[in-house]
């Protein structure tokens, strides 16, 4: 994630102020510093670090805490409000009818957003389709076609034509019917005047209402040149940052984000359809300083229940609270919770546990429980109905049984049984409580 040491080395920093009421100038200092080298280490223009550092140290020292405020908390605060300004407010993007066109380097991640982005707005409800121009890649055709199709959205290309720009004409025309128009554009490997001519080309063809800039997370400085490129030729009202999964940079993005008086539309996490992130300040500056990012995660947690109840029309959260709960529950709780994407992502939201907790792991704690929840699923694999049904019945031979025929073993089928048994004392409690709705974050 980008940025990610900032969160870490910032909360060891703050940590330390636990407990004072007043901060003195090296506490103050302590804090920038650390800011200061991750924010560097992290590809940001030099010039906006120190402008940074600057007014978090000026405010620290000459605002008065409001009554009853730590130190700890003033800072963060004061940080936390600043590194919002530096990341600026999130494109604006009306859920309505429009042509976006996409535009950037060869490999920034333009078709793999392209299909994200259709994604997103299928599920805001509009009719999406992608619009695909790159005659200069080979393959860029067939992969922006096998996402659409993954995404479940319309898409138009013509892998035998050569003209981009008749591709994008025919294509608007060929997708009358969607709401939001997304065109792919080809890239090359740098910036040629050949590039800005044709996406102009095809600018005056679509005549999109926005313009958006991909930038890989990893690029760094080069970032700054290509976004004014672009923003002097083809005017970008948005930026989409892609890669954030796999760099702890992404300043490079940031910085060309800041000098260009650009915002950040989109973050793209992964290489699936629905890696991606609508940008917003607030919970993205949150989850950087390890306090949570709720809206992100009821979002994800909407969606997950939503698919999981679309799959297994019978499955409704809420009888969970009445009645038994058996391990078929189980089985869909977790698919449930699959669906919400890798676990580390998933925490980093939730705040308090956030960046916290996960300090505190080693580094392939999250993987064991993932490769755990896999093999939880093999044992389930290998259970009869009645056994699901009724967990508590099995006993030893079939515990041997079920090892065998899942191929882990028993101990892993017992954790299972002893999981199982945890999640059942949980829900009783809520019973207990006569909650009316399943409420997930407090589940968690
Ligand atoms: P284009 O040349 O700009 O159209 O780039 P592509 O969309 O083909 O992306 C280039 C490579 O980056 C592909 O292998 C994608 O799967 C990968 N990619 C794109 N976005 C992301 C992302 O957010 N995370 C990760 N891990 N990979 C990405």
């Amino acid at each position: 994630m980008v940025l990610d040491d900032l969160g870490t080395s910032l909360r060891g920093t703050l940590e330390e102020l636990r407990g004072k009421s007043r901060l003195t100038e090296e506490d103050v200092q302590a804090v920038v510093k650390e800011i200061q080298r991750s924010l560097l280490q992290a590809d940001v223009d030099v010039s906006l670090v120190m402008e940074l550092s600057d007014s978090i140290k000026t405010r620290a020292l000459e605002e008065e805490p409001p009554g009853g405020t730590t130190a700890r908390d003033h800072v963060l605060r004061i940080v936390y409000e600043e590194l919002v300004a530096l990341v600026g407010d999130s494109t604006e993007l009306p859920l309505e009818e429009q042509t976006i066109m996409l535009a950037g380097l060869q490999g920034s991640g333009k078709t793999t957003t392209a299909a994200k982005m259709a994604w997103w707005f299928s599920k805001k409800g509009l009719r999406p389709a992608v619009i695909q121009t790159d005659t200069f890649r080979p393959g860029a055709y067939d992969q922006a076609k096998q996402m659409c199709e993954r995404a479940e959205v319309e898409f138009y290309g013509d892998p035998d034509a050569e003209d981009p720009v008749e591709i994008a004409r025919r294509g608007m025309e060929e997708t009358a019917d969607a709401d939001v128009h997304i065109v792919d554009t080809a890239g090359r490997h740098a910036l040629e005047d050949e590039l800005i001519k044709e996406i102009e080309a095809i600018g005056e063809a679509v005549e999109p209402d926005r313009s958006l800039l991909v930038l890989d997370a990893a690029i760094g400085q080069g970032a700054k040149e290509q976004a004014r490129r672009f923003e002097e030729s083809i005017g970008i009202q948005g930026v989409a940052i892609t890669k954030l999964d796999g760099t702890a940079k992404g300043g490079g993005a940031l910085t060309a984000v800041n000098e260009t008086d650009s915002t950040i539309a989109f973050l793209g996490t992964g290489e699936e359809v629905d890696d991606i992130e609508r940008f917003e300040p607030n919970g993205f500056i949150s989850r950087l300083l390890g306090m949570g990012d709720l809206k992100q995660l009821t979002e994800r947690v909407e969606r997950a229940m939503a698919e999981t109840q679309e799959e297994e029309e019978d499955w409704d959260p809420e009888d969970l609270l009445s009645g038994t709960f058996t391990l078929h529950d189980m089985r869909k709780q977790m698919n449930a919770m699959n669906r919400m994407g890798p676990l580390d992502q998933i925490m980093d939201m939730i705040p308090g546990l956030g960046g916290g907790l996960m300090d505190q792991l080693p580094d392939d704690a999250m993987d064991v429980t993932q490769d755990r929840l896999r093999r939880f699923e093999f044992v389930m694999d290998s259970m009869t109905d009645a056994e699901l049904e009724h967990p508590r019945a099995i006993g030893q031979s079939q515990i041997e049984r079920i090892a065998r025929g899942s191929g882990t073993d028993e101990e892993t089928v017992r954790e299972l049984l002893q999981q199982h048994k945890m999640m059942e004392r949980t829900l009783k409690q809520f019973q207990g409580m006569g909650q009316g709705n399943m409420d997930m974050e407090r589940m968690m």
